[in-house]
């Protein structure tokens, strides 16, 4: 056991490189080690509450896995255990569930409906406008690479609502947009204290339109907007397909815009590329400023790593740091996690240099990268499904098919889970998939497996191990 505890520090830095702070803040920052089990099969973890153990298994469970299997890459099954923590570890878990700035006070409002009192409940008040303070552009490191966008940004707030309005910011994860939209926020509100300016990820304005609808408070939520003078949306990518609320956003847009109110969007993906939003929304954000957050090139990546050295206090070579910038070429975030895993090494050893033996072991995940990205990519429906016929000796007509053979079932409802888990598609899509099957026929299937797994069903469990290291192989 001791020695399986060793990785889970580095399995928690590569959680905090796939979701945002707040979220692992939230919900990750008191989940405990207990045990691996059954071979290596199996991890036991502990959480302090039934609602913390719900809320990562309903919503982070894919994210959890995947970081668990980067270091436990034998773990099928995960295991969480509400456990007591010590009372001075409590009271910050209450704080953070509770903190009116955090972006999962709306989503863990929704869980409890007792919440929903009140309009203020859930829009917070004027003067909250969920800026995180880490963010500034003190601390944004301008290279040649973000220059460009940089000096749009600075221009959008000296003119503001009148130069480019809308401004949308697109690019991958990992590359800065959040931290410039929100130093953008800071900086307005530095010039103008009195300005109302509301940051928030567009899952949580989802959230805040989805109560006030369920409390017929329609009027007040465009009233609340309507008095916005400067509107950051991150992640605008998430509204696809809540149609409801792009025609209230819609409004809301054009209400602000009519009055110059500036309003500032990022995305995942250029407007053209955001299937499932409307066609009127599409254009709007095209109307003021489109830029990119371009992927920084090696020299910049070293200037932004030197920076952030300095800034962490942490005491290492230049050839380190210069070997961390060659290898970790992905984005922004994940070097930042490699810089808070050497952090946690160093505490581990006070008073000793960090090595560079210590650095490979660290940067070990980012050498066979574009290995592990080929794996990643061959990882795909139909890669999944011939490798699932392959073991079960199938053809794909008959997985397909509406043949019932318990062996023909427990195949599909393998693929059913596999495009569910790993693939990250819908019940819906996937029933369309697999020969047009209903979305509940997959759910029903799909969740059939879960149980399978943590019954530990022998079969079920090898069948998953021996696709999951096929699809590795290619
Ligand atoms: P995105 O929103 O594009 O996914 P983030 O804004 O969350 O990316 O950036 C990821 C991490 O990298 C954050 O911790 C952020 O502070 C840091 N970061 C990104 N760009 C810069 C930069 N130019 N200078 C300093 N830190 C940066
Ligand atoms: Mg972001």
């Amino acid at each position: 056991m001791t020695n399986m505890q060793h990785y889970w520090p580095l399995v928690l830095e590569h959680l905090k490189t796939r979701i945002s702070t707040s979220t692992f803040q939230a919900w990750f920052s008191r989940v405990k080690f207990i045990n691996v089990i059954n071979q290596g099969r199996k991890i036991v973890l502990g959480v302090p509450s039934n609602f913390n153990k719900h809320y990562i298994e309903g919503k982070f469970q894919k994210e959890l896995r995947e970081a668990i299997n980067k270091y436990y890459p034998k773990v099928i099954h995960t295991e969480i255990k509400i456990i007591e923590l010590p009372k001075s570890q409590q009271k910050p878990i209450q704080d953070s569930l509770n903190l009116k700035k955090n972006e999962e006070k709306t989503s863990s409002s929704l869980d409890k409906p007792e919440d929903i009192k009140h309009i203020s409940s859930y829009l917070p008040r004027r003067n909250l406008n969920n800026l995180n303070p880490k963010y500034t552009f003190d601390n944004f490191v301008v290279t040649r690479s973000n220059e460009f966008i940089t000096n749009v940004a600075q221009g959008v707030i000296e003119e503001l609502g009148t130069l480019y309005n809308p401004l949308f910011i697109h690019s991958p994860v990992g590359l800065g947009k959040t931290h410039l939209l929100q130093a953008m926020g800071h900086k307005v509100l530095e010039k103008d204290p009195s300005l109302n300016i509301k940051y928030l990820p567009s899952e949580t304005f989802f959230n805040q339109f989805y109560l006030a609808l369920k409390k017929k408070e329609m009027e007040e939520f465009r009233q609340y907007y309507r008095d916005v003078d400067l509107l950051l949306i991150d992640d605008i990518q998430f509204i696809t397909g809540k149609d409801a609320f792009q025609t209230v956003f819609f409004h809301v847009f054009n209400e602000l815009h009519q009055m110059n109110k500036q309003i500032i969007i990022t995305s995942d993906k250029p407007a053209k590329e955001l299937i499932g939003v409307e066609e009127r929304l599409v254009s709007r954000f095209e109307w003021g400023m489109v830029a990119d957050m371009p992927k920084p090139d090696k020299e910049d990546r070293l200037t932004i790593l030197k920076d952030k050295v300095e800034r962490m206090k942490l005491i290492l070579t230049n050839q380190q740091i210069d070997l961390i910038a060659a290898k970790v070429d992905t984005n922004i975030r994940e070097m930042e996690g490699v810089l808070n895993m050497i952090k946690a090494r160093v505490r581990l050893n006070p008073g000793h240099d960090f090595t560079d033996k210590q650095l490979i072991t660290i940067l070990k995940p980012y050498q066979n990268k574009n290995e592990f990205n080929t794996n990643r990519k061959a990882k795909t429906p139909d890669s999944i499904m011939d490798t699932i016929c392959h073991l079960f000796s199938l053809k794909k007509t008959d997985l397909l098919g509406s043949g019932r053979q318990k062996n023909l079932s427990l195949a599909r409802q393998l693929t059913f889970w596999f495009y569910k888990n790993e693939l990250d598609l819908s019940y819906p899509s996937i029933g369309k998939m697999i020969g047009g099957r209903d979305h509940t026929t997959v759910m029903h299937g799909s969740k059939k497996i879960d149980k399978l797994i943590k019954d530990e069903d022998e079969r079920v469990l090898e069948k998953i191990k021996l696709t999951r290291e096929i699809l590795q192989e290619n």
